[in-house]
């Protein structure tokens, strides 16, 4: 499925109105749905920043950081048009929904982001240590990202997938494993059209178990891994 592009979404979550084909794809789509509602968040944080804790743009590190950990090209990264379409809207929509559209969304990176700047972003104190896209595997058309975050003394994983449809009799297993996948550790459960959070044991080496995958399981007592995995990603060191 072709879907709308980052800066179209943006501009619906921003409360543009939805052009008839993109209406129609989001009314299909519950991927972007929820993409136009994450962006959504983004807009309403930034609403909710006064003058005072106004930036006059991010810090060219800040900016930097994040298209680093997007993976994203020059191309791409390019904020220039959407910036000035928005101009008006102000230096911190401009370049919070330029953010938004390249696919960082109200996550941790924000939360630092606007941390970094005294802003009003979440008391959340997490700190984001790696993330990575989740790709398809096998016949699997689903993608994903796994996200490694520190929150006080405690790990977590986040990942989500959004497009996964429920599973007849079973459920989703997210994993932790050693990168040739011979060891593997079950982190907890994926519920379809949510984001899970999964609190790492204390004491792993996350950095020993960097593939992140997560597999369909079934209701069959077996605690073990079904070796159907849907998606799969490789956390950077
Ligand atoms: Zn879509």
């Amino acid at each position: 499925m072709s879907h709308p592009d980052e800066a179209d979404l943006a501009l619906i979550a921003l409360g543009e109105p939805a052009s008839a084909a993109d209406a129609a794809h989001l009314a299909a789509c519950s991927r972007c749905r929820s993409r136009v509602d994450q962006l959504g968040a983004v807009v309403s944080t930034a609403r909710t920043i006064t003058d005072e804790d106004r930036p006059v743009a991010p810090p060219a590190a800040v900016w930097e950081g994040i298209v680093a950990e997007a993976g994203l090209t020059g191309a791409q990264a390019s904020v220039t048009s959407l910036d000035q379409r928005r101009r008006r809207r102000g230096p911190v929509l401009g370049w919070l929904v330029a953010a938004a559209a390249v696919g960082v969304l109200a996550g941790a990176t924000l939360t630092t982001v606007l941390g970094s700047t005294g802003g009003t972003g979440s008391s959340d104190d997490a700190q984001l240590l790696a993330t990575a896209p989740l790709e398809p595997v096998a016949e699997s058309a689903y993608q994903g990202t796994a996200a490694v975050e520190q929150r006080g003394a405690e790990s977590v994983l986040r990942v989500s997938v959004p497009d996964l449809p429920a599973v007849e009799d079973g459920y989703y297993e997210v994993w932790m494993a050693t990168p040739d996948a011979s060891t593997m550790v079950a982190i907890g459960t994926l519920n379809p059209g949510e984001e899970a959070v999964l609190t790492l044991p204390v004491g792993m080496d996350t950095a020993a178990f960097p593939l992140v995958d997560v597999s369909v399981e079934h209701f069959d007592g077996d605690a073990g891994h079904s070796a159907v995995s849907v998606v799969r990603g490789l956390l950077p060191a």
